[in-house]
């Protein structure tokens, strides 16, 4: 039997073994392997920051899978071979005959200096933990959200955290003593979004909240509580940043990423396809040239499925990855807007965008329900 290893069970790996579950459950035997013990969506850490949500409520039990064909281990991985498909993890080894990496990003928090010190972070479940116990002993002051380097997940992120802050501020009577200041080093928030820049930065104005483009912030000084930028110090009373991403150590240290743009393991943007025969690699890991965002994940993986397919049963090479998705963006008061992005079918990226309404918000809460009820088959 055909075996395929998935390393990472996040938005790409899971959509990955649903897929080849349908395909070829009597044909193949998927082996998906992460660390963690259960999946949590990137935007349920939006939930526990501001909509007191405890993470047990969020987390969702990989012991729950029961996708035919699909077995789960909780295993780290350690090490992987490219050339031999040889992967050690803490409690076993594979060589597979396909072999998919889908670890995802992780976090760099100390090539910001000072941050690891006094900023927070709402991209990990600890860090959206801690802030939420920050932002309850807030009583007013400057807040600074600042994107510390690019690419990160999901553009949108630090703008919808920004628009739900305020709500937040608002609702414990705090907006009027508290200064809002988003800081990007990029040009705008959604690049291939004119729509969704407009919007966004429509609804920063009327709601007071500043925002300033091209400007990085280089560090902390964590005693004096001010940010480094190259257009002088800015004083802050809560900091909090977007950290710099990475891949996961194990695979810098694997040699996929080299030939990789920025770090990211280089993969040809049609099939996914890493240059090791049988590698492929889905996801924020990949140097596909689409945002880092989990219906990008999940798009990528459906084309390796394909791929996978169309091998063993000799059939034509599947339609090219289109690095598409439909991105849910919030905007407070329970409103969610929506960008529909295609960053490859065309010459240029195009993303439509779909103004905030109730029926987003609803739809967005069914695309975790429907995301939930494929993957984990219950
Ligand atoms: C606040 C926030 C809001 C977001 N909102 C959205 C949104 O609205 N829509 C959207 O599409 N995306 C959103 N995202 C982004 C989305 O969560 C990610 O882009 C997506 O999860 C990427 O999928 P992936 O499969 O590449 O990686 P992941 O989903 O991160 O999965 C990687 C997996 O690999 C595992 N892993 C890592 N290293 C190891 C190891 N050594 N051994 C074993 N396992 C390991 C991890 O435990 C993890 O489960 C958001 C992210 C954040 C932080």
């Amino acid at each position: 039997m055909h075996t395929v290893l998935i390393l990472g069970a996040g938005f790409g790996g899971l959509e990955l073994a649903a897929c080849l579950s349908e395909s070829l459950a009597d044909e193949a035997r998927v082996v998906l392997v992460d660390q963690n013990d259960s999946f949590t969506f990137g935007f349920s850490k939006i939930d526990i920051l501001f909509r007191d949500r405890p993470p047990e409520s969020v987390r969702i039990p990989y012991r729950d899978l029961t996708r035919p064909g699909v077995e789960f281990r909780q295993e780290t991985v350690t090490s992987i071979d490219p050339r031999t498909r040889r992967v050690v993890t803490d409690r076993s080894e594979y060589e597979p005959d396909t072999l998919v990496v889908a670890l995802g990003a992780d976090y760099d928090q100390a090539a910001t200096p000072g941050f690891v010190e006094d900023g927070h972070e709402f991209y990990s479940i600890e860090g959206a933990c801690r802030l939420r116990d920050r932002l309850n002993a807030f009583t007013g002051g400057t807040v600074l959200l600042s994107i510390l380097s690019v690419p990160f997940k999901c553009p949108p992120a630090p703008y919808e955290g920004a628009l739900l802050l305020h709500d937040e501020l608002v609702r414990r009577g705090l907006r009027d003593t508290t200064r809002m200041h988003v800081i990007t080093p990029m040009d705008s928030p959604v690049p291939v979004s004119p729509g969704t820049n407009t919007a966004l930065t429509g609804a920063m104005a009327e709601r007071g909240i500043e925002y300033t483009t091209g400007t990085r912030v280089r560090s902390l000084d964590p005693h004096a509580h001010t940010a480094a930028t190259h257009a002088g110090e800015l004083g802050y009373d809560l900091f909090i940043g977007i950290p710099k991403h990475t891949v996961p150590r194990v695979v810098e240290a694997s040699g996929l990423t080299e030939g990789g743009t920025d770090g990211w393991i280089h993969v040809d943007p049609a099939t996914l396809a890493t240059p090791y025969p049988g590698v492929y690699a889905v996801g924020d890991c990949a140097d596909a040239p689409v945002a880092r965002a989990g219906v990008f994940a999940e798009n990528a993986a459906r084309t390796v499925a394909s791929g996978i397919v169309a091998a063993l049963h000799g059939t034509p090479p599947p339609e090219k990855y289109r690095g598409r998705g439909s991105c849910y963006i919030e905007f407070g008061n329970g409103l969610v807007g929506k960008v529909d992005a295609d960053f490859l079918s065309g010459p240029a990226p195009v993303a439509p965008f779909f103004g905030p309404s109730v029926e987003l918000a609803a739809e967005k809460k069914q695309f975790a329900a429907d995301r939930h009820k494929r993957w984990f088959g219950g």
